[in-house]
């Protein structure tokens, strides 16, 4: 028996539905090559939630996803959703950071970057040196590598609360190599931002990638969870939903490795074999899953930060808030001390979030930057929201709906020294043939990620089973 080239071996089991385990098994059974995936849950899609209640939309994870590679259209196309696709409004290029209580748009041209009071003069001047200089001789943080290019205040009212709005992160801690491979290589390829931001565009446009400052913002009509149950429903009986794994033994038989994949589901303990595992669960439970086989790599798995996110989803009455809403929202530089992290203005970015002459609005706490204060109870934490959204947004009054969402452990953090997380990921699926780690604490946290490294795992996969490699 050969479960490399043996069709009847051609088996894959996927460890959790999320968005990047559901991918792996789309493009997998795109390529006829069946799979299971055991998903904990009762619903598909991880992270990538959304509840519809009364008129509101509610997304409990991410609010919207960037277009960045043409996978995305190809997996719509191939479920038949694309017209459940929707973009954002077009205003939602218009995004805000607070200085001095003060919402400043972020410039998008040459001229409201000369005017904008986001920066001082001497900040906007600073930027001037920034070609000349040169490359870091070890690896820095994103803070070392901004302050270093870029100068302080673009660190504190550009990047800082740009790092909160993307990885809840903490800029001090954070690696720019392996969080931001896209900005370390403009340094490493080309040797300063400016130059490799003009070099690199081409070469993206010979990629098909689309860049994430020019890539759409999108969104489905019934929210961003239509993108997993549609894949589950192409996938039908493959996806096992309350079945949480517990244990992934190899063995050997006739020359070559087999798994044997333990799950709980309804009290009950079932096992399965198969000759390829894929394990697009969280750093946590991949660690768990994982100890008794490898308790080096799960410690490593273990210690990945993923700082607390509480979401507060706030909903009022149009005639509440006393500016135009128009625009994503803004974020909030940590040196301001304020409550909160940032807040997408949700009902702006696409039709469809609230009742009619109701705005919804999405505020984010905790992160790296302020993890206890997720552990404040809902009506402190939106009475701590309020104080700020009142002052920064002069909304009146008390919201007409809410719903708290807590992440204990939202997003991975690629902090310094991730190159070693990822030296050990390799070791184990070299150490383990027929094992891949499909999830977001690789390889990227962005949606768009997801994408692009589920596709390339596939075809991994796919040559695994032609090759034995
Ligand atoms: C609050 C929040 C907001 C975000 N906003 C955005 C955004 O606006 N745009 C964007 O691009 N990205 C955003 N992200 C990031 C993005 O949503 C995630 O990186 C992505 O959805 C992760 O998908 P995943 O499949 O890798 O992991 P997950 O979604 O974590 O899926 C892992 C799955 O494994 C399952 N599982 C766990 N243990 C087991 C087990 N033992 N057995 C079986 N199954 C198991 C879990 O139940 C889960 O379904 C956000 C993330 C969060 C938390």
């Amino acid at each position: 028996m050969d479960p490399q080239n043996n069709s009847t071996n051609k088996h894959v089991i996927i460890i959790g539905g999320g968005i990047s385990g559901l991918l792996t098994g789309y493009w997998l059974d795109q390529n006829n090559i069946p799979v299971t995936i055991l998903e904990q849950s009762n619903v598909p899609g991880g992270t990538m939630k959304t509840l519809i209640d009364d008129g509101w939309l509610v997304e409990q994870g991410p609010n919207s996803a960037l277009e960045t590679t043409p996978l995305i259209s190809e997996v719509l196309n191939g479920l038949g959703i694309e017209s459940k696709r929707i973009y954002a409004d077009e205003k939602s290029s218009n995004r805000y950071i607070v200085r001095d209580n003060t919402l400043h748009k972020v410039p998008m041209d040459p001229l409201s970057f000369i005017r904008t009071k986001l920066w001082s003069t001497y900040g906007k001047i600073r930027l001037i040196k920034e070609p000349f200089i040169g490359r870091a001789t070890e690896e820095e943080t994103i803070a070392q590598f901004v302050s270093r290019r870029l100068g302080k205040e673009f660190l504190d009212y550009a990047i800082n609360p740009f790092v909160a709005g993307v990885y809840a992160g903490n800029p001090e801690s954070l690696s720019v190599r392996y969080a931001f491979p896209k900005l370390y290589a403009l340094e490493e390829k080309y040797g300063g931002l400016i130059k490799g931001m003009i070099r690199s565009r081409k070469e993206r446009k010979a990629r098909k990638e689309i860049a994430k400052d020019r890539a759409k913002l999108f969104s489905f009509v019934d929210g961003m969870q239509t993108l997993p149950n549609s894949i589950s429903q192409k996938l039908g009986s493959a996806v096992i939903l309350g079945a949480t794994v517990k244990s992934v033994i190899p063995f050997r038989t006739e020359g070559k490795t087999f798994y044997t994949v333990s799950y709980f589901k309804n009290d009950e303990t079932i096992k399965l074999e198969s000759p390829v595992v894929v394990f697009s669960s969280p750093a946590e439970a991949t660690a768990s899953i994982i100890e008794p086989i490898d308790p080096e790599f799960s410690k490593t798995l273990k210690e990945i930060y993923y700082p607390p996110v509480t979401e507060l989803f706030l909903g009022f009455r149009s005639d509440q808030v006393k500016i135009p809403l128009t625009g994503f929202g803004f974020l909030v530089p940590e040196v301001e001390k304020k409550n909160i992290l940032g807040t997408i203005w949700s009902s702006s970015l696409f039709t469809n979030r609230s009742p009619k002459h109701h705005v919804a609005l999405t505020t984010f706490v905790g992160g790296a930057r302020q993890p206890d204060i997720c552990r404040l109870n809902d009506e402190a934490l939106i009475n701590r929201a309020l104080i700020d959204l009142h002052l920064l947004m002069k909304i009146e009054g008390d919201p007409v709906y809410k719903k708290i969402i807590r992440w204990d452990r939202a997003i991975p953090q690629y902090n310094i020294g991730f190159g070693n997380v990822l030296e050990k990921i390799k070791r184990f699926e070299d150490n383990f043939r027929g094992t891949f780690i499909v999830s977001n604490f690789k390889g990227g946290i962005a949606v768009g990620d997801c994408f692009i490294n589920a596709n390339a795992a596939a075809k991994k996969i796919a040559d695994y089973f032609i090759l034995g490699k």
